[in-house]
Order: structure tokens, then sequence, then C-alpha cells
């Protein structure tokens, strides 16, 4: 690929600045200096510093992202706030996307990713992956509730939701409870408690397979995925 468009990829700025650096004689490929953009480097292959410091090349990006409330999980929106809003520029370069929705006012794990592959294996409804949440639901949650989740609920418009796993933390006017679903339908949650006459009032989500949000991040945090959480998205 060309010197300069992997410089710029890598968050050394716009195509300009590129020029720049490569003029002031910053860039070096296998310790020669070189100034001409248009040069091709083989990514993987060649030794390119910029400043001194080595430039890795990567295509991908994979971020784990805890979701503040208020913001939509769309790439761009002409009223809303969304995710990608969230992320620095050196993170935007990648043009990430959101994997799956949140709706606007749940919390918690979302990945962001350039890989669409990815993307569609983690997302497709043929792959069964449980996706984890915790919530805070009006009213008791009861046992029979329990019984009705893993039998499946029939939705507002009909449709008989696969058997979700219930488990109640904590039974009282606020109830909380944690549910892993293998479905991503929209307000998958919220209309599952519905069927059975109960009310979200707090969503949050915990876990996609095994990949768990991590605690440390803040809401509207984020880093990337380990090698480790890699794997467990393949
Ligand atoms: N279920 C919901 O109702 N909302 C979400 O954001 C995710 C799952």
């Amino acid at each position: 690929m060309r010197l300069d468009k992997l410089l710029a990829n890598m968050g050394y700025g716009s195509r300009k600045d590129v020029k720049s650096l490569l003029k002031k004689k910053k860039v070096t490929v296998n310790d020669e200096v070189v100034k001409d953009g248009s040069t091709h480097v083989e990514p993987n292959k060649d030794i390119i510093k910029c400043n001194g410091n080595l430039v890795t090349y990567k295509k991908y990006i994979y971020l784990m992202m805890n979701k503040p409330p208020g913001v939509i999980s769309a790439t761009t929106d002409q009223r809303e706030k969304t995710v990608i809003d969230i992320l620095s520029e050196e993170e935007r370069i990648f043009e990430p996307f959101p994997v799956g929705r949140l709706d606007k006012d749940t919390e918690g794990l979302l990945l962001l990713t350039n890989d669409g592959d990815l993307g569609h294996q983690l997302t497709s409804p043929n792959k069964d992956i449980g996706k984890t949440y915790f919530a805070k639901i009006q009213g008791r949650v009861t046992a029979s509730d329990k019984e009705e989740f893993k039998k499946g609920v029939v939705l507002n418009d009909g449709y008989q939701s696969k058997p979700a796993d219930l488990d109640i933390i904590d039974s009282d006017d606020v109830s909380e409870i944690t549910v892993t679903i293998t479905e991503g339908k929209f307000h998958q949650v919220k209309r599952m408690f519905e069927a059975v006459g109960k009310k979200v009032i707090y969503l949050k989500r915990l876990q996609m397979g095994k990949l768990e949000l991590d605690k440390r991040l803040q809401l509207g945090e984020y880093r990337e995925l380990t090698e480790e959480e890699l794997t467990y998205c393949q």
C-alpha cells in the first residue's frame, strides 16, 4: 500500500500532515529516509518509523465500550449523539461500527469493530450467542416469571421468544435480576418483561458469549479487546 495512506490510516494526521512529515524527513522505511508518499510499502514486512517510533500497521480494530445511557448505537445520526461520537479520532479513522444494538437508555457492553465478518458472525440469529443483562424491574419478579422465561414468552407482536434464563437477585417493589437471551429482537428484554406484565426500569448488558464487560470501564469508557477476548468472539 502507499506509504502516505498507511500513515494517514494509522493516525499520523491528514494526507497533508503526512506530506509535511515526509518532507521534513521524519519517516524511514527500513532505516532509509523516504520523502515520497506514493512509495509502495508492505505493511507487515517493511520497518516503518515516524519520528523514530515504529509504526505498527493494523487493519482491524476491536473495542469494548461501557455504553452510557443517552447515546444511540449507530455510526451517524442527524440529531442524536452516537457511540462513535464518543470515540477519539485515533479510533474513528478505522471507521468502526457497533456490533448489534443497545437501546438509547441501555448501558453496558458494546463491541465496536470495522471487521464486518466478525460483526456478522456475532449478530447472526443462527449462532445462539448468549447475551446476559442485569435489570431492575418494577414490581416483584417471581419463580413463575422464571418458569415462563424458561419456556419462552409471546411478545406483543405475537413472536414466541426462545427460552431465556432468568435469575432473581432480589424480589421486591423494585426487583433485580439477570437474564440471558440468545436472540436480539428489538427491545427484546423489555418486551419479554412486558409479556409477563412487568416493566424494565434499568437495563445493562454484562456479557456476550464469553466476552464480559470489564468492570473497570466507567460509563462512556472503552478499550481494545485483549488477544484472549478476541478469540471469544471468533
Ligand atoms: N433488550 C432491550 O429491551 N433493550 C436493549 O437495549 C437490549 C436488549
